[in-house]
């Protein structure tokens, strides 16, 4: 006996910051939050032992209608508000940040490729991707190439009908199990970030080596791998943005990515002060709860007025999406603070549980583990720092 209750996942789906949740919003959230606590949940845990893509959220993702939410009904998806996309993201990183990470990597592929793709490509990648029976990752980042992301090399040749994919791409998020990839690649690299294009090609076709999953210190159930072209040769067709344009069509969903990530903090935060805040209910200590314990509830009282704020800059920054305005700064303050308050937050939680914080029979030491690769991804803390002081002082 642990003396504390089993992990509770309390939906917040009345958390309408302001107004910014619309009618078909509802469904979805609840559905994802429903869909986290079922089928997440009890395998997420199983995912980080095995050290593994979580093949079984992804298969049963499609069937929960999560796949397809940048996608019109038109071409099949259930298009959700910015508000929306961010609250789902929210209730299944709650459970786990890898799914969620995993899942929006994914709808944002089919997202582009409704908006963007044409005749035969359409036809022949968006229905798998939008019913989750294909598996989509994004290739912008390579071993020697990150932030500074126009300097990328992977280069991609044109040889009569056909292009021709070297090179290697790596922090491919679902990479190990993918089927479909957005390859971003260097036509002319006198070109600088005017020679790049994107790529849709098949994950399992002639020249494309996967490599293993990444060992991380948490988050393998986003199956992050390094993915080689050699010699791949792929039709004419498969240009999916043209030459000149694959740079700014890899910066456009980036502002969105990064309040995403904010979300996926909130929620992974709100599961530990939950977890938390049920534990030292029922743990004694000198005579008492630690509960009374005045150090231990001004802890909590810090990560709870942490998550307010995280919310408030995360929501803000979605709704001003929403409305079709710049949100740029706002979504590097929501990332910046949000990533920063989920992992210090998630640590002061398991401080509060004792030793027992730190067992795996909670999902806080996977949070926390989550909560540093955020501080990576669509861009570094830094690169969010960048964009601040740039709007401060330039
Ligand atoms: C879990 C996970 C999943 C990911 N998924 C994907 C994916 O699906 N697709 C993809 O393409 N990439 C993905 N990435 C890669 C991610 O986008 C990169 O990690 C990110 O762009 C940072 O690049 P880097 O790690 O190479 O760091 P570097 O660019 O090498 O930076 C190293 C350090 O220097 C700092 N730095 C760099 N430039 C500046 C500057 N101008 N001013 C101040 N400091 C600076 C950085 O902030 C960082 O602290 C993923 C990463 C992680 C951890």
């Amino acid at each position: 006996m642990h003396g504390w209750a089993a992990v509770s996942y309390p939906p917040n789906v009345e958390l309408d910051l302001d107004g910014g949740l619309e009618g078909r919003d509802i469904g979805a959230v609840q559905r994802a939050h429903d869909w986290a606590k079922d089928v997440v949940a009890p395998m997420a845990e199983t995912w980080e032992a095995e050290r593994r893509f979580a093949t079984e959220a992804f298969e049963s993702a499609g069937q929960n209608r999560l796949t397809g939410l940048l996608v019109s009904s038109e071409d099949g998806g259930e298009q959700v508000s910015v508000v929306g996309l961010a609250r789902v993201l929210e209730e299944i990183a709650a459970v786990d940040f890898a799914v969620a990470f995993s899942l929006v990597c994914h709808n944002n592929l089919a997202g582009a490729v409704a908006r963007r793709a044409e005749g035969s490509l359409r036809t022949k990648v968006l229905p798998g991707l939008v019913n989750g029976s294909s598996l989509g990752a994004f290739l912008l980042t390579e071993p020697n190439v990150g932030s500074d992301a126009a300097a990328i090399t992977v280069s991609a040749a044109q040889d009569g009908e056909e292009w021709v994919l070297n090179g290697e791409k790596a922090w491919a998020t679902n990479g190990t199990d993918a089927d479909v990839l957005s390859v971003y690649a260097q036509t002319d690299s006198s070109l600088g970030h005017r020679g790049i294009a994107t790529f849709l090609i098949d994950a399992n076709g002639p020249g494309v080596i996967k490599t293993p999953g990444y060992q991380m210190l948490g988050g393998h159930g986003l199956g992050a791998n390094s993915i080689r072209f050699d010699n791949c040769q792929v039709p004419a067709e498969s240009l999916f943005v043209p030459v000149g344009e694959g740079f700014r069509a890899a910066m456009e969903g980036i502002d969105l990515a990064r309040v995403l990530v904010g979300a996926m903090c909130c929620g992974m935060l709100r599961t530990a002060l939950t977890t938390a805040s049920d534990y030292v209910r029922e743990r004694l200590a000198f005579g008492g709860r630690l509960a009374d314990l005045q150090g231990v509830r001004f802890k909590l009282a810090d990560v709870s007025t942490d998550l307010e704020a995280s919310r408030l800059l995360t929501y803000r920054a979605a709704r001003t999406f929403q409305e079709g305005r710049d949100a740029a700064v706002e979504a590097a303050h929501a990332k910046k603070f949000s990533t920063r308050v989920a992992e210090s937050g998630i640590a002061s939680c398991m401080q509060v549980m004792g030793a027992n914080g730190a067992r795996r029979d909670h999902p806080l030491p996977r949070h926390l583990a989550a909560s540093r690769l955020t501080h990576y991804v669509d861009g570094a803390t830094e690169i969010q720092d960048v964009v601040i002081s740039r709007s401060l002082l330039d």
